[in-house]
């Protein structure tokens, strides 16, 4: 039989996960976006594109397209797939594997102000800086759009929509960034204050770094928790095994 997957995407895990799977005969891999950017990058096996809505309707379109297995390899904060991701493995009995890279940890030097949510992280804005480099995604700019005070340097890889903060300037820009990058930028736009996501991708961590060494203070917004009973694997060579596919021939 020929397993066909389902890959819950819109990160560079899965990406790399559709390669990895694609490459191995008799896979069928289907990567699955929504939508949110206008030209997303190429990536092996068929792509589908939008939401399936809700998990009712991604669990009838599992149905419908005979998915075998699951693989949720979203962002860590679309915590909204994920839930229904959750629900429709229950609901069709399909074996689901979550894929979640570690989360970021602070080392000596560091100034980090872990909170909970982006709204959490405008609240303790006013009193750590005023001009603010937001990472956070171009979709989470309406949490700080009533600080008028503060100055913003927002960076995405699309232009933002209002709701967002008046005094902005926004950086188009799609990582890897260098740690030369994030030092100009810090310094270019005298950034006293960073805002992040726990993201936790070596792609995205160089900002870390370089706030680390001009002293300034970084908001880390935590991630929401995985649904209840569910559980992650950190490394992509675990997937397959998991998804019981066995190993590709050697080839030596
Ligand atoms: P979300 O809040 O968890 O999901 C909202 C809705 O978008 C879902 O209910 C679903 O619609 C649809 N959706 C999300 N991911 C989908 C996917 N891979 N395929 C089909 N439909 C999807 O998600 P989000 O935070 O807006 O993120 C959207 C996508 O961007 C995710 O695929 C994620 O991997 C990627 N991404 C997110 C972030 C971030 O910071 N949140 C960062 C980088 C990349 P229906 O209910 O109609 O099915």
């Amino acid at each position: 039989m020929s397993p066909h997957v389902l890959i819950l995407g819109g990160t560079t895990e899965a990406r790399l996960l559709a390669a990895e799977l694609s490459a191995r005969s008799g896979v069928r891999v289907t990567t699955s976006l929504a939508g949110r950017v206008a030209r997303p990058g190429a990536q092996a096996g068929d792509v589908r594109i939008g939401g399936f809505g809700g998990a009712e309707g991604l669990a009838g379109w599992l149905r419908e397209q005979r998915v075998d297995a699951v693989v949720d390899a979203t962002h860590p904060f679309a915590a909204r797939i994920t839930a229904n991701a959750a629900l429709a493995a229950t609901a069709t009995g399909l074996p689901l594997v979550v894929v979640r890279r570690p989360g970021w940890q602070p080392v000596p030097g560091d100034r980090w102000h872990t909170v909970a949510s982006l709204s959490a992280a405008a609240d303790a804005l006013p009193g750590l800086g005023r001009r603010v480099l937001l990472t956070t995604g171009r979709l989470g700019l309406a949490a700080f759009a009533h600080l008028t005070d503060l100055h913003f340097v927002v960076r995405s890889v699309e232009p933002p929509e209002p709701p967002m903060p008046p005094d902005l300037d926004v950086v188009l820009a799609r990582g890897p960034f260098t740690l030369a990058d994030e030092r100009a930028l810090l310094r270019e736009h005298r950034v006293d204050v960073l805002v992040t996501k726990d993201s936790g991708s070596e792609a995205t961590s160089a900002k870390l770094t370089a706030a680390r060494e001009l002293g300034l203070p970084v908001v880390v917004v935590r991630r929401p928790p995985l649904p209840p009973g569910v559980t992650a694997v950190t490394d992509l060579a675990d997937v397959p095994e998991r998804l019981g596919l066995t190993p590709p021939p050697s080839s030596s």
